[in-house]
């Protein structure tokens, strides 16, 4: 990242779009908003992001600026083709924006990546790319504060709230004493962190849990293989009434599971099966997915998709590839 160049860039009023990836998540939203109220004071900013997130996304400072894409293509693609700088935040593959991606792709101006994913293509001109940072906003942090930006709570709180969903409440293995600085930095701002929490994880709807009961009966151990599958029917969904992020978090809860290192959780959409990979330690599930399900993401949480939508057949599909690929390591 040429900081001096980003600063020329910025030191003129310019039309500003950040977006994120389908199904915006803490991290995505947070991160997005951080800038969005970074950058607000100055330029002529719109965040849109491709589709709904969900309700306990729904307190961020400003969430109400941002702009559904799927709700509104017409003006989003007027705003996006009017942009004189475009921000993509916590994504590296286009197709991560899903029917954003076309006009994205179509627009020639200038773009910044920021991101944590592997694997990074090459559409944009300017990346701040770090597959080791738990969070998209720990890389935000850092790039307001190489391009001497001042933080205030605002921003303080979307950072928070960024790099506390995706580094699982600071307990993932790629939470450095780097993140905590950053997160003393932020506290210092007079952020409401209990507050945040409590936003971010419980204020769950009904729905969630009575989806989670019937994950949970669905849970199949691989003892061999140590791992754990489980599933949803796109039938649970509608029984139990679904909400965008009522699933969030589910893939997890397998590896609870004393000897349990891998966890797969598939749901079935109308167009398809949603497939989460997590795992701890070295079993790498962004090779996992990239192999076998059209996904990535990164070492230890990834996700796929599978066009096809019979059930068993992906979970018979998904043992014969779990087979082969532990075989061929
Ligand atoms: P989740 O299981 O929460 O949807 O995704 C886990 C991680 O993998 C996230 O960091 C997400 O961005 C990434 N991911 C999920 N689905 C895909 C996919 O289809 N392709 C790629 N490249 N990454 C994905
Ligand atoms: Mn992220």
């Amino acid at each position: 990242m040429d900081y001096n160049l980003i600063k020329n860039i910025l030191a003129k009023k310019s039309n500003i779009v950040i977006t994120t990836h389908k199904t915006p998540d803490g991290d995505a939203l947070g991160s997005s908003l951080a800038l969005f109220h970074a950058l607000k004071t100055k330029h002529h900013v719109s965040v849109i992001v491709p589709n709904q997130y969900p309700d306990y996304l729904k307190w961020l400072p400003s969430n109400d600026v941002v702009h559904i894409y799927e709700n509104n293509e017409s003006n989003s693609n007027n705003v996006i083709s009017n942009a004189d700088l475009i921000f993509c935040l916590d994504f590296n593959k286009l197709y991560r924006t899903y029917t954003m991606s076309h006009i994205l792709e179509s627009t020639t101006c200038f773009k910044i990546m920021i991101d944590h994913h592997e694997e990074p293509d090459d559409f944009c001109d300017q990346f701040l790319v770090d597959t080791s940072s738990c969070s998209t906003a720990e890389l935000v942090f850092t790039f307001l504060k190489n391009i001497n930006f001042t933080f205030n709570k605002d921003i303080a709180t979307c950072l928070y709230a960024g790099i506390t969903t995706d580094s699982g409440s600071f307990r993932y293995p790629n939470v450095t004493r780097d993140t905590h600085l950053k997160i003393a930095e932020l506290m210092k701002f007079d952020i409401n962190h209990s507050m945040i929490h409590q936003s971010l994880f419980d204020s769950q709807n009904k729905s969630r849990i009575d989806l989670l009961k019937i994950c949970l009966d669905n849970l199949e151990i691989l003892k061999k293989e140590k791992a754990a599958i489980t599933f949803l029917m796109q039938s649970d969904l509608v029984s139990c009434n679904f909400k965008k992020g009522d699933t969030e978090g589910f893939v997890n809860f397998p590896l609870s599971i004393k000897n349990i290192v891998f966890s797969t959780f598939f749901i079935e959409y109308e167009d398809g099966i949603k497939i989460s990979f997590r795992s701890q330690g070295d079993f790498d599930v962004n090779l996992f997915a990239k192999s076998y399900f059209n996904g990535g993401g990164h070492k230890n949480a990834a996700g796929g998709f599978l066009k096809n939508r019979n059930m068993k057949k992906a979970i018979v599909y998904f043992k014969k590839v779990l087979l082969e690929h532990m075989l061929s390591r």
